[in-house]
């Protein structure tokens, strides 16, 4: 008898190489007891999803849900399990000295598992920007504070903008770096600046980051973006992409047009993971949904294997997680996805508010995180999940 079985859905799932066979999946103790064509054994509840896609559960790699300690942390499971997301992954809300309220306030309240980075700065996102003078950075008290709270620290984050650029320049990253590599955790690495235009650390920093590490808002068209005036993609960048630091590509409001992203896959660009940074206001104004977010890439021609490997399994592995996340093979931990490709016309607008249309688009119909089941709220639009409609 198992306590969950998930029938007749399209299993994509890049870690089987699964690309839409029809299959069952049985869970039992909170993890996948099996993965086969016609299960048959009793099961206290069995979904009829027949059509539908599955996934391993989606991870959003770079969101912001501080909810309730900073004003734009949204609510936790409001953007995960009520959305079709089982991981989210905080892009460094909470610094050394505010980090306790991930485990005091926000994760105890949440189904949805949260993985947060630490912020260089020292009180993270509460006051932006975050580095204002050399002394919001205490490389020494970050280094304890992710000892103290291994293994829930992911990494470290800095935003490699704002006004301390001018003053102390590609310091302020060689210290986030230190941090990391003290801490014995990745980086995660900001570019696309919107306080200052000039000077830009883009091209001094991608020569540091390590295999591992990650590159996120690839696809900004703000300052310190990765193509030249002529619009050619940075050699420094090329090198990273190579080297194995990860390319994210997490929109928000001001960080993501369909301008740069076609221009730097055209010349050979290959972007790992498509998060969010979603927001109290992104989710208002432009980023809305994960499934939204992976709609754009069906927009630009990504097939749909890729993009919901873009949301699965290549976070895991950015995350140095495939071990445990991003796969539905038997025994792991049962967090799954299942989706609805509708077939109609939708517009998907970027951040400079430019549309794509595309004829398939992505919505959250159930989600399992470790055996639970959930069902979406109403979506982020007024009308529900799905993108703007177009005649
Ligand atoms: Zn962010």
């Amino acid at each position: 008898m198992y306590d969950l079985i998930l029938k007749g859905g399209r299993v994509f799932d890049a870690s089987q190489k699964l690309e839409g066979t029809q299959l069952d999946i049985a869970v039992t103790g909170g993890k996948i007891a099996r993965l086969a064509a016609n299960v048959n054994e009793p099961a206290s509840q069995t979904l009829d999803i027949s059509g539908r896609i599955v996934t391993p559960g989606l991870i959003d790699l770079h969101c912001h849900v501080y909810h309730g300690i900073n004003d734009h942390g949204i609510e936790p499971d409001l953007v995960g399990v009520r959305s079709g997301v089982t991981t989210l992954v905080d892009g460094g809300s909470a610094g050394h000295a505010n980090f306790g309220g991930w485990s005091e306030h926000v994760i105890p309240k949440a189904k949805t598992r949260i993985l947060p980075f630490m912020h260089i700065a020292k009180n993270g996102l509460s006051t932006m920007p975050e580095l204002q003078a050399r002394t919001d950075i205490e490389v020494e008290n970050t280094v304890s504070v992710i000892k103290a709270n291994r293994p829930l620290v992911q990494g470290i984050k800095i935003r490699a903008i704002g006004p301390t650029v001018p003053v102390l320049g590609i310091d302020i990253v060689k210290l986030a770096l230190q941090a990391a590599t003290e801490g014995g955790v990745q980086l995660m690495i900001h570019i696309g600046d919107f306080y200052i235009k000039e000077p830009t650390l883009t091209r001094q920093l991608l020569p540091l980051l390590r295999e591992g590490d990650i590159l996120t808002h690839s696809f900004t068209n703000n300052p310190g973006r990765i193509l030249d005036a002529k619009g050619k993609v940075l050699p420094e960048f090329f090198d990273a992409q190579n080297r194995g630091v990860n390319i994210d590509t997490a929109m928000g409001r001001f960080n993501f047009t369909y301008e740069v992203a076609i221009k730097a896959i055209e010349q050979g660009v290959k972007p790992d993971t498509l998060s969010t940074d979603i927001t109290v206001p992104g989710r208002r104004d432009t980023v809305h949904s994960l499934t939204e977010m992976m709609t754009r890439y069906l927009a630009l021609g990504f097939k749909l294997p890729e993009v919901i490997a873009m949301a699965t399994t290549n976070p895991a592995k950015a995350l140095g997680k495939s071990d445990t996340l991003g796969s539905l093979k038997e025994g792991r931990e049962a967090d799954i996805s299942v989706l609805e490709e509708a077939t109609g016309k939708w517009a998907v607008k970027d951040c400079a508010k430019a549309a794509l249309t595309t004829d398939k688009a992505l919505a959250p119909v159930v989600t399992v995180r470790a055996g639970e089941v959930f069902m979406p709220d109403w979506g982020p639009h007024p009308w529900g999940w799905l993108p703007e409609q177009v005649n």
